[in-house]
């Protein structure tokens, strides 16, 4: 199989080669056509699956066709984000983003929020716009307590390693990031172990999530 078969673009195909992607994962096989079609899906992938492409490459095809579509936009609104449990994971997310979407015509706009970074920055980045936020959790609820992020234009939302966000105790942050992004929008759940507890938070996020597993 190779990755001609997802009919990306060429700008994408391209970013693949250049990276040495010449055949897609097992979870990669799996999961893009179902974030094409719109499906919500909860992974059992671990680090090392290719999982992370596996989300940024149909949602990179995807705002780009969106952004290809729009004419010149004053400020570009949030449209995916991304919660992972450490600045290190959220760090890599954040630069498959940008690598994958290097040949863009319109470049997006990725920012990551995480601790321990000046705030002033990501702050400034997120006011000149930006199209996907990756986040830990707690520096981006400091950040919506100033109310500096408008995060109301959400169409997708990513957990990626659920059980460790739960391991390292962040189920409450998780909570009061839910009940703030819109109720409609795709969500995409990865996690490593499939236990109750990584179950009853896949719940409050989707009922209708397509399991797959690799
Ligand atoms: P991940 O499991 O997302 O942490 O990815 C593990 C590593 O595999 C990363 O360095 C990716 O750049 C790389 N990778 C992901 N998918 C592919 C692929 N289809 N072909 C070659 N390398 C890949």
């Amino acid at each position: 199989m190779s990755f001609d078969t997802f009919n990306l673009s060429s700008e994408l195909t391209k970013a693949l080669e250049k990276n040495n992607y010449k055949t897609p994962t097992s979870i990669q096989t799996k999961v893009i056509p179902l974030v094409k079609t719109k499906q919500d899906i909860m992974a059992q992938a671990k680090t090392g699956s290719g999982k992370t492409a596996s989300f940024v490459i149909p949602i990179l095809e995807a705002l780009k066709e969106n952004k290809s579509e729009k004419k010149a936009q004053k400020k570009d609104k949030i449209k995916v984000l991304v919660l992972a449990p450490t600045r290190e994971l959220t760090l890599q997310i954040a630069q498959t983003f940008s690598t994958l979407s290097k040949f863009f015509s319109k470049p997006l706009s990725i920012v990551s929020v995480i601790g321990g970074e000046k705030i002033g920055d990501q702050l400034l980045k997120i006011q000149k716009g930006c199209d996907i936020v990756v986040a830990t959790s707690g520096r981006l609820l400091d950040i919506i307590s100033k109310k500096q992020i408008d995060l109301g234009t959400i169409e997708y939302f990513v957990l990626d390693e659920a059980d460790k966000m739960l391991d390292l105790g962040f189920v409450q942050e998780l909570d009061e990031i839910l009940k703030i992004i819109p109720k409609q929008r795709q969500n995409l759940l990865f996690s490593a172990t499939y236990s109750p507890k990584v179950i009853d938070i896949a719940s409050k996020i989707t009922t209708k999530a397509i399991k797959v597993e690799v």
